[in-house]
């Protein structure tokens, strides 16, 4: 029985309340008058609940499909201007025990090294991302009790805030590790993490149990409910994603959209980020495996169909996409992207990329500063910010001022700031003159008049070698 507030995740996420969404927007998915009403409805830029979104989803009249996707670029101006957010993963190690079907780190895969990078290691790794402009890692890991326990997590990221290199510093590091405790999200919470980010990979149970035969992970309940134990433990930032092609994509569009819905009734607060990795091809993985795999112009239509319904949620797509597909993807609602990301354990340390630890294949190879241009000439302004955590507006005061847009007043401003630091400390000299145009160009639209003369003036600072200032 559907439940939006069940702390249980059958109900939460129940598979009939799907399946009759799925039937809804079927009938519906000719009905011009129902999805102009609901398009109306996304102007207001509020959202919508996973009803109305997977109706968009399942349309098929070209018309409103064009009106879909101009919708979703409008709310994404609206509320993110023309920023993006860099940040890169960091691998830690990828010994688990776990048996997904779809990851080359499955624990019964003996084609793969397991190397689990050492403190001394770590540093090497920290400072490479540090001198390439990273601000904000993602660190990764597998799961394992012996090799990857909570205090080498915890003591990584003591690791990873304590180097400081030249003008370096990561000021905010996300968590992607498996499903645990209260008690240890309290850790996690404690050691000053950005977002808790956990893909649900498939919210269709029977599926999820079918690709995750062996591990802790197998347990889908755990699995789900993860969210629900990181807010318990103070941890208010959180991410969702599923992998799409493990299940029908309109299958996971609905969950996905009522795990948003959970969170934020039961707890005042939806998901701070919301990522849309695609399976790929990696090492012993059968892609002819996964009949679901989804085409280009499916994954844009989610990406818009997600930024219409959760306005106030960040996007984020990782380089396992083209940069052809990023650019698409960044004109319909991404706010973040990774860039210069090596996947693999240990990867930023070597010349080469290595390819034998790889998680999966990365497509877009090119460096940060490549990256950085490439934004840059799109129109975007490339942001390492960090603000908004290290100044205590996180969770519901985040979303407070992201639902009110007063956030953009910050972001835009913070964008101008740290793009200025690495034109100032990384950018080659092309990445420099474009830098310095997109700021001169950008500077107008700070119009607070206070607010402008600041910034004026912290860059100013910034040539003279000060760093990290905020909005
Ligand atoms: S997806 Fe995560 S939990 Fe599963 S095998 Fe890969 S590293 Fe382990
Ligand atoms: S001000 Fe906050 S929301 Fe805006 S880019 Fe910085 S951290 Fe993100």
């Amino acid at each position: 029985m559907y439940h939006v507030t069940s702390r249980k995740a059958e109900e939460f996420i129940d598979h009939g309340e799907i399946q009759e969404t799925l039937a809804y927007a079927d009938a519906h998915k000719e009905d011009a008058v129902l999805i102009s009403s609901i398009l109306r409805k996304a102007k207001e830029g509020k959202g919508l609940d996973h009803r109305e979104a997977s109706v968009l989803l399942a349309c098929t009249l070209p018309d409103k499909n064009e009106e879909i996707l101009n919708m979703a670029k409008k709310i994404k101006e609206d509320y993110y201007g023309n920023r993006i957010v860099l940040f890169a993963p960091l691998y830690l190690s990828n010994y688990c025990i776990n048996g997904c079907t779809y990851c080359p780190y499955h624990g019964k895969n003996k084609t793969i090294p397991r190397v689990k990078l050492t403190q001394d290691q770590i540093r090497a790794e920290v400072m490479a991302l540090q001198d390439m402009g990273h601000k904000r890692l993602a660190i990764e890991s597998g799961e394992h009790p012996i090799y990857n326990p909570i205090a080498y997590i915890l003591e990584s990221i003591d690791t990873i805030y304590s180097i400081k290199h030249k003008n370096g510093a990561i000021r905010r590091v996300n968590v992607n590790i498996a499903a645990t405790t209260v008690e240890e999200y309290k850790m996690l919470h404690d050691a000053g993490i950005g977002t808790y980010i956990l893909f649900q990979e498939t919210y269709h149970k029977e599926s999820y149990e079918q690709l995750h035969p062996t591990g802790p992970k197998s347990d889908y309940a755990y699995h789900t409910e993860a969210m629900d134990r990181a807010m318990e433990g103070g941890i208010d930032d959180v991410g969702l994603g599923v992998l799409f092609g493990l299940e029908k994509y309109r299958y996971e569009f609905a969950g996905l959209l009522m795990h948003a819905e959970h969170l934020e009734a039961t707890f005042g607060v939806g998901p701070h980020t919301i990522s849309v990795p695609r399976i790929c091809p990696a090492e012993d993985i059968d892609l002819n495996a996964f009949t679901d795999a989804i085409a280009d112009d499916t994954f844009a239509k989610i990406i818009a169909c997600i930024r219409i319904a959760v306005p106030y949620t960040g996007m984020i797509i990782s380089t396992r996409e083209s940069a052809k597909m990023r650019a698409r993807a960044l004109d319909l609602g991404i706010s973040q992207i990774s860039g210069g990301s090596r996947t693999s354990v240990g990867g930023y340390t070597t010349e080469e990329r290595p390819e034998d630890t790889v998680q999966f294949d990365v497509s877009d190879r090119r460096s940060l500063d490549e990256v950085m241009k490439w934004l840059m000439e799109l129109g975007y302004v490339p942001s390492f910010c960090t603000a908004c955590y290290r100044e205590g507006r996180t969770g519901d005061r985040f979303m407070a001022l992201c639902k009110a847009k007063q956030i953009q007043n910050c972001c835009l401003p913070n964008a101008l700031l740290t793009l200025k630091e690495y034109l100032s400390d990384y950018a080659s000299p092309a990445t420099q003159i474009e830098g310095e145009r997109i700021i001169k160009q950008f500077m107008p639209q700070v119009t607070n008049p206070v607010a402008r003369d600041t910034l004026a003036n912290r860059l100013t600072l910034i040539e003279q070698g000060e760093r990290d200032f905020r909005f």
